[in-house]
């Protein structure tokens, strides 16, 4: 169902009824790793929708490596989340991770986001695949492209053909960045698949000034869209702060990758 050769049109996901992944726009996701508090989310959502970001991302459960790292707000996040969504009216992005928290989702989040270390939560997807809901499936950082698409595969398996392919950096002997971006997985994936493709830059460089070269890069190598990590105070962030663009740098990384799309 994902395979090129089966279906050799583009896809196009609708987020929130009017936002289009996979069409001829570059759509631009953007917002803190976590949700904080609802002054948080609602400032960092109006900073970057005049930026230019089309969908707001923000995590309310948050699978973090350590158990004693900062968990997430999950349901009252998911609530902030839906009140920055009124206030400005961009779709929401944010991650699920268990398939019993369907029900709190479905109706009020615009996209799932199924995370790397979910990739092959099979149960997980499965679950996803009953819904309607737009998914933006992660890359798992140790998994091959073909095992990517067959996670892309679970899901439209089970009748939602509403996934979005998202390359966001996997695990290499390179220790310098938090991971190594694939962009050799973007044309790849263009070429085997005719779902949108999302590059995350953030959690590919886990540092601040790599995200905007990165962003260049997969665009211009003919990604769909970015999903960008965007904080008020990257320096006291609960997490992932040293990755997320103030908004003076998220604005010209707005402008670098519009100047690449006009160019591409
Ligand atoms: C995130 O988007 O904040 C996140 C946890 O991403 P990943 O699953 O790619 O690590
Ligand atoms: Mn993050």
């Amino acid at each position: 169902l994902a395979n090129r050769q089966m279906h050799p049109n583009d896809t196009v996901v609708k987020i929130g009824g009017n936002v289009e992944v996979g069409g001829k726009k570059i759509v631009v996701m953007a917002g803190p790793c976590s949700v904080e508090s609802e002054p948080q989310i609602c400032e960092i959502a109006e900073e970057v929708q005049r930026q230019g970001a089309a969908i707001l991302r923000g995590g309310a459960w948050k699978p973090r490596s350590s158990p004693y790292s900062f968990q997430g707000m999950k349901a009252q996040g998911l609530d902030l989340l839906c009140i920055a969504k009124e206030k400005t009216g961009m779709p929401i992005v944010t991650e699920i991770t268990n398939p019993a928290h369907i029900e709190l989702f479905e109706g009020r989040v615009d996209c799932y986001q199924v995370g790397a270390r979910n990739m092959q939560n099979f149960e997980l997807l499965k679950e996803l695949g009953k819904t309607n809901t737009p998914i933006l499936l992660k890359r798992g950082f140790a998994n091959t492209l073909e095992e990517f698409l067959m996670s892309a595969e679970y899901i439209m398996a089970g009748g939602n053909d509403q996934v979005i392919l998202c390359e966001r950096g996997i695990r290499t002997y390179e220790t310098y960045t938090r991971n190594t971006l694939d962009i050799s997985a973007v044309p790849a994936l263009k070429r085997l698949s005719h779902l949108p493709v999302v590059v995350d830059p953030s959690h590919a460089a886990g540092i601040y000034w790599m995200v905007e070269p990165l962003a260049m890069s997969a665009v211009a190598a003919g990604a769909d869209g970015l999903i960008i990590e965007v904080h008020n105070d990257p320096a006291h962030a609960l997490s992932d702060g040293a990755q997320s663009l103030t908004y003076k740098h998220f604005a010209r990384t707005m402008d670098k990758v519009r100047a690449v799309a006009a160019a591409v």
